[in-house]
């Protein structure tokens, strides 16, 4: 199994999980790159898997489905045209030749958003970036917290693939937190280098993600003193930290 990402709009990756006959398409916005890969490649959709409704996730779905008989994965709790099997937490999607994925449930991007664990991938959307997190539209900061410390207690080794390249804008913001953070100095350097070659900054990792990544930070004494400072008042707990920091990075 390999995993490969597509380019899509300005700055989204879809992601395909391809063996040498099949691939899954996950978040496919945009069904013409997808086909173009599979057509130069001789492969056959398989899946698509969508974490959440967005357009720019899910715009391509009926394009594929054109083309291909395949099932389609996506949140059970969000309307998302073209789903076959509407999935939830404790849901299996089982990809025969390719992987099987847990579903996790992550509101607070969406409401329904859904991210999909397996093969010591995930595939998280637009929740947990590199070294950032999704906007506020349909949750609470106390459910996007928790549906980020969901995804930051798996296990270390886990390759993060998210949806859009912001890896160096959030690097930025992450700086003006936490100046002084060693791991997130070196990390700029790594993934500017990889910008400038015009390679993606992911997968990430879980454990990358813990020590460079403020909003999975807050309850390090150098990202709350930040936070209280930004608030003007002292955070006392982890959701005012995080609602802090969502707040000021805009
Ligand atoms: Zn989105």
């Amino acid at each position: 199994m390999k995993i490969i990402p597509i380019p899509a709009f300005d700055d989204n990756y879809i992601w395909l999980i391809r063996n040498g006959h099949y691939a899954a398409a996950v978040d496919p916005g945009d069904a013409e790159p997808v086909l173009e890969y599979l057509d130069r490649h001789g492969l056959r959709l398989a899946a698509i898997l969508n974490t959440h409704h967005h357009g720019d996730h899910t715009g391509g779905n009926e394009d594929l489905l054109r083309h291909a008989n395949a099932p389609v994965f996506g949140p059970r709790r969000e309307n998302i045209p073209a789903v076959t099997h509407p999935v939830g937490e404790g849901d299996a999607v089982k990809l025969p030749g390719l992987a099987e994925f847990a579903v996790l449930d992550v509101p607070g991007h969406t409401a329904g958003h859904v991210a999909y664990y397996g093969a010591n991938s995930l595939f998280c959307g637009d929740t947990l970036f590199a070294c950032g997190c999704g906007k506020l539209f349909e949750g609470t900061a106390a459910q996007m917290y928790a549906s980020l410390q969901k995804l930051a207690a798996l296990p270390d080794e886990t390759d993060m693939y998210c949806a859009h390249e912001y890896t160096l804008a959030n690097i930025l913001f992450a700086k003006t937190v936490e100046p002084a953070n060693a791991d997130l100095v070196q990390r700029e350097m790594r993934d500017r280098q990889a910008r400038e070659q015009g390679l993606p900054t992911l997968p990430s990792t879980i454990a990358l993600e813990k020590a460079t990544n403020p909003f999975l930070r807050c309850e390090h004494p150098a990202v709350i003193e930040a936070a209280s400072r930004h608030a003007g008042r002292a955070l006392n707990d982890a959701v005012s930290v995080f609602a802090a920091l969502r707040e000021w990075k805009k």
